[in-house]
């Protein structure tokens, strides 16, 4: 294990360490002295501290050090502008940011890109500046999608990558786990500090038998979310084992564990095997596949390894499925399919076919949906529906454009759209149906909620195999089974579509296409990064000031919420969005979806200093103005959603000094104290009922110590003020960071020290 073996092509100084990996592991296995599961071993062996971190599955929060991060474009900006807060000179750990996110399907690749650049030129001259600025892979836009990428080049057996988009645990495909999460947590990861998940619970999935025919790897994690539903997984690793996994290629384990978010698992993982080994050297990495040989035996779980729940599938037995519409847990064999659209009124007509994505572009993916698009030219058919081909990368585009699959589906009526994220995501300028009217598509993407394709609520959108989007469009219709239904060719004459079949590599190995990739240039001093000071997207972030030393005192509540404040409403999506790198502009939202005690309303609450009613950014920027702190008053579970870190940034700009709260979810509680704020709870929730919204408070800030509660004492307008207890969760760093102003202001005085 001593060999030094880099992670990448990319990236001449970062290595594969599993030396060092194995090593915590024997550290852990000596304390827990039982058989691990493989999602057990991977996390054990990239804790921070192995010897003194407290493990229990479900219970403890691991620290961790991840071996990569990745963001795409739109949620990179925030994380890339905090990052640079910080004041260091280059990530602490490898990092890549892909441009996938931003560019709209409108008529077809080239163009649509063309415009994406034009469009987006500010956000993506920021990007490519401040990556090369901070020693940070930029993959541009046309590249393709982030997971497709992480996949071509960065996964590798038993790594650790958390990602800034919920489809990263597609990197499990090569026995990586991958996780999703929040820009604030990337951050910490570039900025060093170790990164903190809840020890999830491991679900196993055991396969047997073999999938033939029309069953391709999608109908497994169709099948798994028809099981354990959107809320299944939460909270768990899945990992797959048994039998069944030698038959599936490393991309289709891909697109198992890609859509494997959809049941909100934390991650999904396969155990290293020949097929990860297969796509390895066929991606430039052979010698990756030779090292992970070398430490298989950890690379896969442990005889006896003990599941918190166990599932089975025989997957000679399984059906094609199509999951939706709306919910991607909707589960319906192909079979009883047509019976299903009937009883529930679906559209019958299929409008719109789309395939690719992050989920299912692979070379396999690719071949086997021409096979069946070239059975049907055969017999003189095209598409019925409008189809559109999205590859998730420019190396699949030009290798299914040099090996005829891309003319294929040209033939076949097929429009290729930029290698991107486009119709998955909304960025689809959609014209064959009008708003609000009920019509059916069907994609081989990860998930269909309302209106997420297409903005359109009436549409109802489906997700199957690319295999079955084919078959459909070509019968334009939800009713056709190509297991059993007959199609009628040009020449009058009935026949039926051969099952699909495909290579899962390509023979003459991949062809790399366009030159998409901007590596950092070796001097990075004297790099500008790029940020128009008069533009509505992006603001460099200034550090926020550090504590002054002093006990608030008689500090207005800017708001008492009452009931759910989740991230979305202290910090709304929607059209908000484009804001997402200005968190001045941002800011406009904050805390505008909470309802307010005093009134019951929402977005409207009383300024003490002038009595004036107005939006709740509007009162806090005056108190900011006026050098006037304010906290918030919650209730419970207050920040439950997302890990959006623009809520706890807002507060923060607008001059909040603490958020109390009857209870948090835990992550926005974490997020809080790293931009310097309080979160407190109190020590009796029935106390949230003793505070009126125009009371004033006084909170000794300079008492603040591990373990030790806060006496708050409030101010009633009328009557005698009275003292309430408020618990915290702090730890001594913790403490710093609030200290300094920042978990960054504290990183960035230590790396100068
Ligand atoms: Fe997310 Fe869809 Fe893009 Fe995949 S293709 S990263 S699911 S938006």
């Amino acid at each position: 294990l001593d060999r030094k073996v880099r992670q990448n092509n990319w990236e001449e100084n970062n290595f594969i360490n599993y030396k060092k990996m194995s090593e915590n592991l024997s550290i852990v296995r000596s304390r827990l002295n039982r058989p691990l599961t493989f999602a057990e071993k991977i996390l054990y062996s990239h804790l921070d501290d192995p010897h003194n971190q407290e493990i229990e599955r479900g219970k403890s929060y691991l620290k961790l050090r991840p071996d990569r991060v990745a963001c795409q474009d739109a949620t990179a900006q925030m994380a890339i502008l905090q990052f640079m807060s910080a004041g260091m000179d280059s990530v602490a750990n490898p990092t890549t940011v892909h441009c996938d996110h931003l560019i709209e399907a409108q008529v077809g690749g080239a163009k649509d890109l063309e415009r994406a650049i034009s469009i987006n030129k500010e956000v993506y001259d920021f990007l490519s500046s401040a990556c090369a600025k901070y020693n940070i892979g930029f993959w541009r836009p046309g590249s393709g999608i982030i997971h497709q990428i992480i996949l071509e080049n960065y996964a590798f057996p038993g790594g650790l990558l958390i990602g800034t988009d919920s489809h990263t645990p597609n990197g499990g495909g090569l026995g990586m786990a991958a996780i999703g999460v929040g820009g604030a947590d990337a951050v910490d990861v570039m900025a060093n500090l170790p990164w903190e998940l809840k020890a999830p619970k491991v679900l196993g999935v055991k396969l047997t038998g073999q999938m033939s025919g029309w069953t391709a790897p999608k109908d497994i994690i169709l099948k798994v979310a028809d099981i354990l539903t959107v809320k299944g997984g939460t909270g768990y690793i899945v990992e797959y084992h048994g039998p069944g996994v030698e038959g599936i290629s490393a991309t289709g384990m891909g697109t198992i564990c890609n859509m494997g978010a959809e049941i909100g698992a934390t991650t999904s993982l396969f155990p290293f095997n020949d097929r990860m080994y297969d796509y390895l050297a066929a991606t430039k990495r052979k010698d990756i596949g030779d090292f992970a040989r070398s430490y298989a035996a950890e690379l896969r779980e442990d005889q006896g390894a003990e599941y918190d729940q166990l599932i089975e599938i025989n997957l000679s037995e399984l059906e094609p499925h199509i999951n939706g519409p709306f919910t991607p847990d909707l589960a319906t064999p192909i079979s009883k399919f047509s019976q299903a659209v009937k009883e529930n009124n679906w559209p019958e007509e299929l409008k719109v076919g789309l395939i690719g994505s992050c989920t299912n572009s692979s070379y396999e993916d690719m071949s086997r949906a021409a096979s069946i698009a070239r059975d049907a030219l055969d017999h003189g058919l095209k598409s019925k529906a409008v189809f559109t081909v999205t590859p998730g990368s420019e190396q699949i585009r030009a290798t299914i454009e040099r090996d005829g699959q891309l003319k294929t589906f040209e033939e076949f009526g097929g429009i290729v759209l930029a290698n991107a994220c486009g119709p998955c995501i909304g960025q689809w300028d959609r014209r064959d149906v009008k708003k609000g009217e009920a019509n059916s598509i069907l994609s081989s993407y990860n998930r269909n909620f309302t209106g997420r394709n297409d903005g359109n609520p009436a549409t109802h959108s489906f997700v199957t195999s690319p295999d079955l989007v084919v078959a459909l469009s070509i019968a334009g219709t939800l009713h056709f089974n190509p297991l059993k239904d007959k199609l009628v060719g040009k020449d009058g004459k009935e026949f039926m579509l051969k099952p699909p079949t495909g290579d899962g590599l390509p023979v003459k190995g991949y062809d790399a296409g366009q030159n998409t990739y901007q590596a950092p240039p070796k001097e990075r001093a004297n790099v500008q990064v790029q940020v128009s000071p008069t533009s509505d997207r992006l603001q460099i972030l200034e550090p926020f000031a550090p504590w002054d030393g002093k006990d608030a005192k008689n500090v207005p509540i800017l708001i008492k919420a009452k009931g759910k404040t989740t991230t979305d409403h202290i910090s709304m999506a929607g059209p908000w969005l484009k804001y997402r790198g200005h968190l001045d502009n941002i800011s406009n939202n904050m805390l505008i979806g909470a309802i307010n005690e005093a009134n019951n309303e929402a977005n409207k609450v009383q300024n003490f200093t002038t009595g004036e009613w107005d939006a709740v950014p509007a009162v806090a920027r005056d108190y900011k103005k006026k050098g006037v702190k304010w906290v918030v008053i919650g209730d419970w579970n207050y920040g439950e959603g997302s890990s959006r870190e623009h809520a706890a940034l807002e507060p923060r700009h607008l001059g909040g000094l603490a958020i109390i709260t009857r209870s948090f979810a835990r992550i926005h509680e974490t997020n809080l104290k790293k931009q310097g704020m309080l979160p407190l709870t109190f020590a009796d929730p029935a106390d949230y009922d003793r505070i009126k919204p125009d009371d004033r408070i006084d909170l000794p800030c300079t008492k603040l110590a591990v373990g030790e509660p806060l006496i708050m004492t409030v101010h009633p307008k009328e009557g005698e003020p009275f003292d309430v207890k408020l618990q915290h969760t702090f730890n001594e760093a913790q403490i710093e960071w609030f200290k300094n102003g920042s978990a960054l202001n504290t990183m960035a005085k230590k790396s100068k020290n």
